[in-house]
């Protein structure tokens, strides 16, 4: 068995807080320059790289000369702001030392749910890529309070891995991969070398809080795998201090746990509605639109909706609940919320009546529809 890196033509590295800041003492210049190397390595061997840089906010409190990290948030979307600045100087001059350019591309949650910014997102970094350019991405700390922001690069990187139909998301950290237990609790914790995105046993090997650095522990980057691999990406997560991990990687080398994508690949518009982290509200389902739903992937239609949720705009993406409020699918909604609650329960000809205009005769439409109950 060989790497997914070796066949992958585009991949997403991301690099954690810890790795990039030297555990919270400063940018590791050597850490970087040894990273810019080997991407050089990889665009030598024809593959686009997309970088995920996590780090902003560890670098901006040091350099503040905190002494630790803030807990307001205006104070840390500062130091996230300070921060940056460090690291695009950082790479812009080591990834120029092999004649390669960087580009500054920061992101919010709110950019990839909006379909026009998500579209301009994705040209933007495909024309980066065509110019052989690397895209140095992170999260827009600046403008984004906790409820609204992704979080966690892990999630931000797999988000950009299925924006850009990335091959492979390369998840660099300061651990070797993913064991079965903690390993420095249970002595008899396995390491695990391949395994399949998505499966539910991982997420219970996983569990465990993440260091003080950064947000995402084990467990983000098992999810971020998940979510990569819906729309076809495998995820490696290796260590960054592993000698020459990326080209070796690509070479072939199985280094790290390899979390290759179950066969089941959405559609990048489905994907796109799917990654939203949050829906705008949700409609209620009866037993019976729920099923249909579930089993055939059928279109909603406003006789199967029992209530109305939240507040929403035509267009926006809506959760569907089935009766005791489980998630099952997920989809851009014909209605705002204040018609939508009109015609709960209302079969088409009726529609009509209670509205006095009909939009669609569905609620929301199967292609606008993404089920997930099935992930
Ligand atoms: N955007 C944050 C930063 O650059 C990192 C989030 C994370 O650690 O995942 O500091």
């Amino acid at each position: 068995m060989h790497s997914i890196l070796k066949d992958a033509r585009r991949v997403v590295v991301k690099v954690g807080s810890a790795l990039v800041t030297n555990d919270g003492r400063g940018l590791d210049i050597n850490a970087i320059e040894r990273w810019a190397a080997q991407i050089a390595d990889l665009q030598k061997m024809g593959k686009e790289v997309i970088l995920v840089s996590s780090g902003a906010i560890a670098e901006g409190v040091l350099r503040l000369g905190w002494e630790k990290r803030p807990s307001h948030v205006h104070e840390l979307q500062a130091a996230a702001a300070v921060g940056q600045m460090g690291l695009v100087e950082a790479y812009e001059r080591h990834f120029r030392e092999h004649g390669i350019g960087t580009a500054q591309v920061l992101l919010t949650h709110q950019n990839l749910t909006d379909r026009e910014q998500y579209l301009n997102a994705r040209m933007t970094i495909r024309e980066l890529l065509r110019l052989g350019i690397v895209p140095v991405i992170n999260e827009n700390d600046t403008v984004v309070t906790n409820e609204i922001k992704v979080g966690d690069n892990d999630t931000l990187g797999a988000l950009v891995t299925n924006l850009v139909e990335a091959d492979v998301l390369v998840i660099l950290t300061d651990q070797r991969g993913l064991y079965t237990a903690d390993p420095r609790s249970n002595p008899d914790a396995e390491f695990v070398s391949v395994a399949t995105a998505g499966d539910p046993a991982l997420e219970k090997m996983a569990g465990g809080a993440a260091s003080t650095l950064s947000k995402g522990g084990m467990i983000t980057k098992i999810l971020a795998a998940k979510r990569a691999a819906r729309s076809g990406a495998g995820t490696v997560i290796a260590s960054g201090r592993e000698d020459r991990v990326l080209t070796r990687l690509a070479s072939g080398e199985m280094i790290g746990t390899q979390l290759n994508p179950s066969s089941t690949v959405r559609h990048a518009r489905k994907q796109w509605i799917a990654d939203h982290l949050r829906a705008s509200g949700a409609l209620i389902l009866d037993d019976g639109a729920a099923n249909a739903l579930v089993a055939k992937h059928t279109s909603l239609l406003p006789v199967g909706v029992v209530r109305v949720e939240g507040s929403f705009r035509r267009g926006d993406v809506v959760s569907c609940l089935n009766a005791a409020g489980a998630e099952i699918a997920r989809g851009l909604v014909n209605y705002g919320s204040e018609d939508a609650a009109r015609i709960c329960r209302a079969h088409t000809e009726e529609i009509e009546a209670r509205l006095g205009y009909m939009e669609q005769p569905e609620m929301i439409h199967r292609d606008n529809m993404v089920v997930l109950s099935d992930n």
